[in-house]
């Protein structure tokens, strides 16, 4: 199998550098962020209680807004998740009166409850599936003539795939719905595990992720973003703390530094995942497997779908996948109802940080077609070891 997948890996050459080549504009980037904020080490203490005039926090922001190319920023490791950021960031913003019209299908599991919360202040909610695995930008004009009427046109996308059967989006697509949308229309990305697989990040008015994935380079603890125009982070803060009170308070916990030292290394970390990614592609693609994206895909994604033959393959890859993590290796992943989803699921990580999918996982619900959703690596090396562990299990089962 090693030899196999070593001779893949030789067939990947150039995918490879290019993945090497954004990661290098993206480190520059971020290098550069710190050094204009004049980051220090006094900025790594830290204070307690209402956290006033915490310097690194105020940095922290400010390193992440021009990462993003966006005005503001929100970090926090008070905020618990990717779906916390993104709840906030939604609730935060959309009122009565407006409608929310998300253009990539149904959004991530575990937002339903905050969709249904939007419904029940009088939000109007639209889903615009995507077609052929792509933007419908003729059903998203439509829409939007017929919406005119609504205070204001909530657009909301999720970058990376989840559980759909997709790629990514690109960046260029992204911005291409901005091309294309009026002035009434305010443009919302789920941008988790999409941070650094581009040289640059979408041209939205406000995007949220969370930090034990790739911005978090997989040292921050726990934590999320929201990053974008001033005025909406400004009211995004007032649901995030308490309304008036905003974004000057909140206590780091003493994680300043981690998050920053996450960020810095995260281009290389997620460059690692994303050759992970590749590789993973293309071995299960030989093994004769359908896999999303395929193997050639110019765009990059974190998460790589396999559609794998059974239940019974679905749990054998997990367990590979568990058994190569440095933690818990001695642990077996089982199919469980978990909070947020709707079928059970098999979940494989054995992680320094709990639930951090940066970090090496595979994860799938447990229902037909049996796709698995392989993703992360802190280094390609451990992702090309598990890969060959997983592909060896799928085998013995043959
Ligand atoms: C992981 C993820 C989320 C939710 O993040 P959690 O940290 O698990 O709450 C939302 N959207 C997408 C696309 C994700 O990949």
């Amino acid at each position: 199998m090693i030899k196999l997948i070593n001779e893949l890996e030789k067939e990947l050459t150039e995918d490879f550098s290019k993945i090497d080549e954004t990661s290098f504009l993206n480190q520059k980037k971020i290098l550069s962020a710190m050094q204009t904020v004049k980051l220090s080490d006094s900025d790594f203490a830290w204070n307690t209680g209402y956290g006033y005039d915490d310097s690194g926090r105020e940095k922290t922001e400010s390193i992440f807004a021009h990462c993003f190319g966006m005005e503001d920023a929100l970090v926090r490791p008070a905020i618990a998740s990717g779906t916390h950021a993104l709840s906030i960031m939604i609730l935060g913003l959309v009122k009565r009166g407006d409608i929310f019209i998300s253009i990539t299908g149904s959004p991530y599991d575990t937002l339903n409850a905050t969709i249904d919360e939007l419904k029940s202040v009088g939000v109007d909610y639209v889903e615009i599936p995507l077609k052929n695995e792509r933007i419908d930008t003729s059903a998203l004009i439509r829409q939007i003539e017929n919406s005119a009427s609504y205070n204001n046109n909530y657009i909301y996308i999720q970058r990376s795939a989840g559980y759909d059967w997709r790629s990514s989006l690109s960046v260029s697509e992204i911005n291409n719905v901005r091309k294309i949308i009026n002035r009434k229309c305010l443009l919302l990305l789920d941008n988790c595990y999409g941070e650094f697989t581009e040289e640059s990040e979408p041209d939205v008015d406000i995007m949220a992720g969370s930090l034990i994935k790739n911005p978090g380079g997989g040292i921050a603890l726990a934590g999320g973003y929201i990053a974008g125009k001033k005025e909406l982070i400004e009211r995004v803060s007032y649901r995030m703390n308490a309304p008036g009170i905003g974004r000057h308070v909140g206590s780091m916990f003493g994680q300043t530094r981690g998050i920053l030292q996450g960020l810095f290394i995260a281009p290389s970390i997620v460059s690692g995942a994303l050759k992970g990614a590749k590789l993973c592609a293309k071995v299960f693609a030989k093994m004769g497997y359908n896999v999303n994206p395929k193997p050639n895909s110019n765009i990059p994604s974190i998460i790589q779908a396999i559609k794998l033959n059974s239940a019974e393959e679905v749990i054998a890859f997990c367990e590979a996948v568990q058994a190569s993590s440095p933690v818990n290796s001695h642990f077996t992943p089982i199919p469980s109802e978990i909070p947020g989803y709707t079928d059970p699921v098999i979940m494989a990580a054995g992680a320094f940080v709990q639930g951090s999918s940066i970090e090496l996982s595979a994860d799938a619900p447990i229902r037909e077609p049996y796709i698995v959703y392989y993703q992360g690596g802190l280094t390609y090396d451990h992702a090309k070891i598990a890969i060959e562990n997983s592909a060896k299990q799928i085998c013995g089962l043959r």
